[in-house]
């Protein structure tokens, strides 16, 4: 389990583009304290949009990477020798917990259920975790939020997020922005001019249309701006486009050959 360090808050601070009504989901959510779930591609402003909102209240965000091999103690605490002695360290739940601040659990869908189970009592009207190790049961505070996501394209018949799991959370549904947004996206992150990027937005339009090519993944936005970045940076097109767009989406030469063969007809 990965556990970044927490955010340190500060307004204006992250740059957001709105896709839909996710803001204004958000916002009902919050006075509400619901809990929120957001599904969609990977690198397509989930993460973004949480640092955006928290920055927005000025609140602390604590990220979680979820995996397989996150367990209770990874997310709620353990106890750690030090010394002679042994202390108690709260993991990142429990400190969003007892902090008040927000919770973003990135791929929930990959910890094991045993796990999500432990979490349930947080995403219901009793807003509490149970510490089995020390005792203690604590109460979120009005100011805790739990965020999380997951990608609908990563499931499988082994690890598919439970129903009663899944409808603990008011759930909104990402995509990539439309064009105009993901231009002006791109534009900004990368430094490229509007103009510049058109043509690579238009280019992962139909690449992410091609269904032949049987790709596990498409071409995200958070590609679509290395891409960018290393135009921008002086490295030609070409090459962009194939280590930034090409390469990490298949290996398989049949479709890699095809894949830059749709750049070389732009650049
Ligand atoms: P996800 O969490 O869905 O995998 P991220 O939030 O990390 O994806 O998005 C990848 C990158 O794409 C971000 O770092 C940001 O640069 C950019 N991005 C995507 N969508 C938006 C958006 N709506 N507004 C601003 N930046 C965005």
């Amino acid at each position: 389990m990965e556990n970044e360090k927490s955010l340190s808050p500060r307004k204006t601070d992250v740059f957001y583009c709105p896709v839909g009504n996710e803001i204004e989901v958000f916002e009902t959510c919050r006075k509400l304290s619901l809990p929120m779930l957001l599904k969609g591609p990977t690198g397509c402003g989930k993460t973004r949009f949480v640092e955006a909102v928290a920055a927005s209240h000025e609140q602390e965000l604590i990220k979680v990477s979820c995996n397989e091999d996150t367990s209770v103690s990874d997310l709620l605490g353990r106890y750690l020798l030090k010394g002679g002695d042994t202390v108690w360290m709260d993991g990142p739940v429990t400190q969003a917990v007892r902090k008040g601040c927000m919770l973003y659990l990135d791929e929930v869908a990959e910890a094991r259920e045993d796990v999500l189970v432990v979490l349930h009592a947080l995403t219901d009207h009793r807003r509490e975790i149970y510490l089995d190790r020390t005792g203690e049961v604590l109460r979120a505070p009005p100011s805790f939020m739990l965020i999380a996501s997951y990608n609908p394209q990563y499931q499988s018949k082994f690890r598919e997020m439970k129903p009663s799991t899944r409808q603990r959370f008011v759930t909104v549904s990402f995509s990539y922005p439309d064009f105009e947004k993901e231009v002006a996206i791109v534009a900004k992150e990368s430094g490229l001019s509007a103009k510049a990027a058109e043509p690579w937005v238009k280019l992962a339009g139909n690449i992410r249309n091609l269904k032949d090519l049987c790709l596990q993944e498409t071409v995200s936005t958070r590609l679509l701006i290395y891409c960018a970045k290393l135009v921008r940076n002086g490295l030609p097109e070409r090459l962009a486009g194939e280590v930034a767009l090409v390469q990490p989406l298949s290996d398989d030469p049949v479709v890699v050959t095809a894949l830059k063969e749709l750049i070389y007809l732009k650049f």
